[in-house]
């Protein structure tokens, strides 16, 4: 009988697990929160991505697709999130087999093994997968004989504690805080056309964010954007600019970086959140809740500080994950934003995914746990690589299938470097322990690597 493989999930990363899982004649169940397929993406539709169609299709998706008829979309083009889903997120859950496999507003609450609590060990292996969800009937259940979580990050923002609580006051002022990527130029242009607004963070959500509102200043007099950082280096959000191999990405720092020089942008760095007070119907946001630190006043705040996943529902799974980062212990090296800010991370997949429970994987953004740098196509070569694994096709899913595009900047250890060569020469080409190919390289002279890992 056909394994089955419950997906948790139908983000594109969900989805190309499906079409990987079906291709290996395996039977994919994906459960979807949301009343649609792509429902995270759908929140920040409005955004432009900067990454071209080349690297947002996953390949197998691609082959499931051409037998609808689809046109495919020029490799080079910059889509929208609202194009990605009509383009390519739709046409996938709906027109082709996938659709048979999709179960939307279907909330997985709780995995674990049948029958094994986590602390029982024999014969856990031998189990299936429980999976329970909500759909708004009652709770639910499915076996299954392995499960990939790609249920995403969306879900579950950072805070705008700078200590990564949230701050005090923060839940009492819900009302005028934003959370991730909010559409300052379509739906909620009223929300914030004429206000003074705060937008904390220092990555493409925040200068995204900031770079509309001082579009919004045009068309709206009286519209503030006020850059909170917690840092000191604004510089350090530019990016790598014409060396990013993403131009979108690069030529997105550029102009944010005028911005600021022309003073379009108000920039309050060295500016840790502690204290959200609401007074008059609008928001005083301090670095102190005693009386002695800076603080400014504003109408409304962006909090575009990051996300982290969410763990609540894998309490029975036996999880190995780096304590900081909350990702799989062998990814979390490769992409820990304390050592190097690449996006180049090298392609991985099964090995660095799996868990102590075998059959279980993280994929997706949620594998990356807090580390900010995932992109769209690392995640298809780790569902190819998880579909080929369960598959049993061993070879498969330890082969590298994958070139990723290259940022021009990255910190590596702390120190900046700016390489026409790519960040820290690029992706590692064949050295698991190796976060890219200096490290790789220096690791091949008999040296400890190159200070990344
Ligand atoms: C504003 C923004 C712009 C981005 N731009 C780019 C870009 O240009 N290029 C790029 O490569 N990457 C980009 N990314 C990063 C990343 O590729 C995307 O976030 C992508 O959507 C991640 O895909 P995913 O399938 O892992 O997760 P998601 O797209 O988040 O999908 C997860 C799915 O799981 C569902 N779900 C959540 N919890 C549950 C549950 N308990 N049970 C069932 N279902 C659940 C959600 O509803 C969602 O549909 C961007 C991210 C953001 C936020």
């Amino acid at each position: 009988m056909s394994k089955s493989v419950a997906i948790v999930g139908a983000g594109p990363v969900g989805l190309a697990a499906a079409a990987r899982v079906l291709e290996r004649g395996m039977t994919p169940i994906v459960l979807e929160a949301g009343p649609e397929a792509g429902h995270s993406v759908r929140q920040w539709q409005h955004v432009q991505l900067f990454s071209p169609w080349e690297y947002n299709v996953d390949k197998a998706a691609a082959r499931l697709l051409v037998t609808t008829g689809w046109n495919s979309p020029e490799p080079q083009v910059y889509p929208t999130g609202a194009e990605l889903l009509e383009r390519y997120i739709e046409p996938l859950a709906t027109k082709t087999p996938l659709r048979d496999v999709i179960r939307t507003s279907c909330r997985v609450t709780a995995v674990g093994r049948a029958g094994f609590d986590k602390a029982k060990t024999k014969g856990r292996e031998q189990a299936q997968f429980e999976i329970r969800y909500q759909n708004g009937k009652g709770p639910e259940t499915l076996r299954a004989d392995a499960v990939i979580d790609a249920s995403g990050t969306w879900g579950s923002p950072n805070p705008a504690g700078a200590g990564g609580l949230t701050a005090i006051g923060e839940r009492e002022a819900v009302a005028r805080i934003s959370y991730g990527m909010p559409d300052v130029l379509g739906k909620e242009l009223a929300r914030f056309a004429g206000k003074a607004v705060a937008v904390l963070g220092a990555g493409h959500s925040a200068i995204g964010t900031l770079t509309d509102l001082t579009t919004l200043a045009q068309q709206a007099p009286g519209t503030r954007p006020i850059w909170l950082l917690r840092g000191t280096e604004p510089a350090k959000a530019f990016g790598g600019g014409a060396n990013d191999k993403l131009s979108a990405r690069g030529e997105l720092g550029a102009r944010f970086a005028s911005l600021v020089g022309s003073g379009q942008v108000l920039v309050e760095a060295g500016f840790p959140v502690a204290a959200i007070t609401q007074a008059d119907g609008r928001l005083r946001i301090a670095t102190s809740s005693a009386c002695c630190g800076r603080s400014i006043v504003v109408d409304e705040l962006v909090v575009a500080t990051g996300f982290r996943p969410d763990l609540s529902f894998l309490g029975e799974i036996r999880l190995r994950l780096d304590p900081a980062i909350e990702a799989p212990v062998a990814l979390a090296p490769l992409i820990d934003p304390n050592e190097h800010s690449c996006g180049t991370v090298r392609p991985h997949g099964a090995r660095e995914l799996v868990q102590d429970d075998p059959g279980f994987y993280l994929a997706g953004i949620k594998s990356y746990g807090r580390a900010p740098t995932f992109l769209m196509i690392t995640g298809y070569e780790q569902a190819r690589s998880i579909a080929a694994d369960i598959a049993g096709d061993k070879e498969a899913a330890a082969r590298v299938e994958l070139e990723l595009p290259e940022t021009g900047v990255c910190t590596r250890g702390g120190v900046e470097s700016g390489s026409a060569a790519g960040c820290c020469g690029g992706p590692a080409k064949q050295d698991v322990s190796a976060c890219c190919a200096d490290d790789e390289r220096a690791k091949q002279t008999g040296a400890a690597g190159c200070g990344c890992s």
